[in-house]
């Protein structure tokens, strides 16, 4: 069982928590100006990338409040918790 640092309530059992997919996606500034390619990229498609990875979460069965991590792929270790308010922290 992996224990997942809630920035509000401190760890907790990783079955308290659901995946929300990739953080730092932002919404299209003029969404009527996408193509139908430009918005299926938008909706669909994420980055793959084998290593640190910057991923939004729920705490769910908690607080309910969501917040990023940044999670290896290759280990699942979690490398950093931050609130979405705060900058995706440096990962050297
Ligand atoms: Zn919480």
């Amino acid at each position: 069982m992996q224990l997942i640092p809630c920035p509000w309530c401190g760890p907790r059992e990783e079955t308290e928590f659901h995946y929300g997919g990739q953080a730092h996606i932002g919404y299209p500034q003029d969404p009527s100006a996408l193509s139908d390619e430009e918005w299926a990229r938008f909706l669909f498609f994420r980055a793959n990338p084998e290593g640190p990875f910057a991923e939004r979460w729920s705490h769910s069965a908690g607080c309910r409040r969501w917040f990023n991590a940044v999670r290896d792929t290759r280990t699942h270790d979690l490398l950093a918790v931050y609130r979405i308010d705060e900058p995706r922290p440096v990962i050297s």
